[in-house]
């Protein structure tokens, strides 16, 4: 039951071994990745309503 935030999967080869770049700051709910892998960065978006008010990081 953790709550942490999910980890996408490279969209180019499918690879999990990704690293979260940056987020963007118009949208909270979009993240950038860096994939390892391929050395691609891909766009991921959260969804599933509103945000965690407080993620305690
Ligand atoms: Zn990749």
């Amino acid at each position: 039951m953790s709550r942490e935030d999910p980890t996408p999967r490279c969209p180019h080869c499918d690879s999990g071994d990704v690293t979260r770049v940056a987020y963007f700051g118009t949208s909270a709910a979009q993240s950038q990745w860096h994939c390892a892998r391929c050395r691609s960065v891909f766009e991921f978006w959260r969804y599933g309503g509103p945000l965690s008010p407080r993620g305690g990081e």
